[in-house]
């Protein structure tokens, strides 16, 4: 009998959200009705934003956001090489450069010693912007970003896509969530399947700052406005004041956000349950990423390191357990190789990347399934170390 497959991750879709979904679908509006609203509103509650701006996925969602900050072409704005080109890609489409500083080698998360060597290293006004990513689920520590920030009178973009539902401890012992808009300018979420929140295609945009706000829910639809203008004009009047996408989620997909969203929490305590399983099994045995005090990972990966990389990958995919890496650093990729913008040191990054395997990761892994995974991983690394 063949085993089952078991993936890296995997979403979770219950009677309830089917439910929903048909809901939309039998009403009078498919786009642009009431479940947009609500899921925004849901949204910035659950995270603890004043704003919310839904958008058709995170990558436009990013590229409003460099957008509403007011990117402009050659400016230059810092990232961290492990994580999905969308965290930089958004930065080019705004014909910026993309420079990058190194990952800590125990968090893999954009290192703030290297972000500020490199800051250091330029004259003032040379970078415009910072986007740390909460890698892995991992909230990156914002308050002390923040800081250099205003030094430097620089904007953060938090991409958040890994990290709905976690948060990290501020110096004044305040929990502070990702994307909340406390320290950084805007925050960015995806509702892509294979993240904690599952509409198909989906992304929100945080911000505590009324004027982005404005800005980006305008890009969002054309650059068209209606607002205070019916009284001077008419019913139908809109203005289209400056150039936008069509970035919108619909309201069968909010439906679905809404639904998944009243989950978020059980969901990511069960990440936290299979998080701590793994951790036990391979303590003392193989390196994983480390947690800061007073942070609560949301765990869209669990990442180990191993020396045989590529031979635990395959081994594992005879076994039908299909474990992925995240992620190729960014600045090896063709495109950012050819542009070669930046010259830090990004030993950790590459020494990461050569070693770095994400397991098997999502709510409805079960124990047998997950212990299924750990033996056959220490069984691997029993064989190659011999
Ligand atoms: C998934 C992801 C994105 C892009 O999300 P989409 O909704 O697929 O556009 C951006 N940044 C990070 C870190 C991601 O993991």
């Amino acid at each position: 009998m063949d085993k089952p497959i078991i993936p890296y991750g995997r979403q979770h879709i219950d009677q309830n959200d089917i439910d929903a979904v048909i809901n939309t679908l039998t009403s009078d509006f498919l786009t642009q009705g009431p479940k947009v609203s609500e899921f925004e509103k849901k949204f910035a509650e659950y995270v603890g934003s004043k704003y919310a701006v839904a958008v058709s996925n995170a990558t436009a969602g990013l590229h409003i956001a460099v957008m509403a900050l007011g990117l402009k072409p050659g400016e230059r704005v810092i990232t961290t090489p492990i994580t999905f080109a969308a965290s930089a890609n958004c930065v080019r489409y705004c014909d910026g450069e993309v420079w990058f500083a190194d990952i800590d080698a125990n968090t893999y998360t954009l290192s703030l010693e290297s972000t500020k060597r490199l800051i250091e290293s330029k004259p003032k006004g040379f970078f415009k912007g910072i986007i740390p990513v909460d890698f892995a689920g991992l909230p990156v520590d914002l308050e002390e970003f923040r800081n250099l920030a205003n030094e430097h009178n620089l904007w953060i973009i938090e991409d958040a896509c890994h990290a709905p539902g976690g948060y990290f401890t501020d110096t004044k012992g305040v929990k502070q969530m990702c994307g909340n808009g406390k320290y950084a300018d805007i925050g960015i979420f995806s509702f892509h399947p294979v993240k904690h929140i599952a509409c198909g295609e989906g992304g929100m945009v945080t911000t505590n700052n009324e004027a982005l706000y404005n800005k980006l829910s305008k890009l969002r639809t054309h650059g068209i406005t209606k607002d205070n203008m019916e009284e001077n004009h008419g019913g139908w009047y809109y203005e289209m004041q400056e150039l936008g996408y069509n970035y919108r989620l619909t309201d069968i997909q909010s439906a679905l956000g809404i639904t998944q969203l009243s989950k978020n929490d059980e969901g990511v305590l069960k990440r936290n349950e299979i998080a701590n399983r793994y951790k036990e099994a391979f303590r003392d045995k193989i390196k994983y990423q480390s947690l800061p005090d007073q942070t609560y990972n949301a765990h869209h990966l669990f990442v180990i390191e191993v020396v045989d990389r590529k031979k635990l990958y395959d081994y594992l995919r005879t076994h039908n357990i299909f474990a992925q890496i995240h992620y190729i650093p960014v600045h090896t990729l063709p495109y950012y190789k050819e542009i070669g913008y930046g010259d830090a040191n990004l030993r950790n990054s590459e020494n990461y990347y050569s070693k770095c395997i994400s397991l098997p990761m999502y709510p409805t892994l079960l124990e047998e399934e997950q212990t299924y995974v750990v033996d056959r991983i220490l069984e691997f690394l029993e064989e190659h170390t011999k």
